[in-house]
C-alpha cells in the first residue's frame, strides 16, 4: 500500500491509501477520487517531499558532511499511519538524511544540474512541487517522492 497526501483544486488536503501508484493514477483519471470536504474530483497528490535524484552511484564516493536540514520542512504526511509503516518510513528518512544532501527548494534545479553533468553526481533530497517532479520525469530525470515522517529519535 502507498500513502499519498492528496489535495483538491480548492486546496483541501486529505489522505489516501492505494495499492500502488498505478491504482492511484487510474482512480484519479476516472474521477473516482473525491475531496471529502467539497466533493471536488479534481484531486492531485500534494507536495512531493522530498525527492531523490541522481540514481545509482557507481563508485563509493566520500560524502561531504551533510548540512543539517533547516527546521521542519515536513509537510508530506497527515493523519494516522500504521506503526510498522511509520517505523519503516522513519528508517527511510534517516537513511536518506545519512546518504543524501539536502538542497531544499532548489531540488528541481539541482537535479537538472546533476543530470546535465554541471554538478557533482550524488544523491540529493529536497522539496519539489508535483509540477516540478512531473517536468523532471519528462526530462528523463529519475525522482522519487517519499512520505516524510517527523523524527522519532528526538
Ligand atoms: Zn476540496
Amino acid at each position: 500500500m502507498i500513502h499519498y497526501a492528496l489535495r483538491c483544486e480548492a486546496g483541501h488536503e486529505f489522505d489516501g491509501w492505494f495499492k500502488d501508484s498505478a491504482t492511484f493514477e487510474k482512480t484519479a483519471a476516472k474521477g473516482l477520487l473525491e475531496c471529502p470536504f467539497c466533493a471536488s474530483t479534481r484531486v492531485t497528490r500534494a507536495l512531493m517531499t522530498p525527492a531523490i535524484a541522481g540514481g545509482r552511484r557507481d563508485e563509493p564516493s566520500p560524502q561531504p558532511p551533510a548540512a543539517p536540514p533547516p527546521a521542519a520542512p515536513e509537510k508530506a504526511v497527515a493523519g494516522p499511519i500504521p506503526p510498522a509503516l511509520y517505523a519503516a518510513l522513519a528508517r527511510l528518512r534517516a537513511e536518506i538524511e545519512r546518504t543524501c544532501e539536502y538542497v531544499g527548494s532548489a531540488f528541481a534545479e539541482e537535479a537538472r544540474r546533476i543530470h546535465e553533468g554541471e554538478a557533482e553526481r550524488r544523491g540529493i533530497y529536497g522539496e519539489a512541487t508535483p509540477e516540478e517532479a512531473e517536468a523532471l520525469r519528462e526530462e528523463g530525470i529519475e525522482v522519487q517522492s517519499i512520505p516524510w515522517v517527523p523524527r522519532t529519535d528526538g
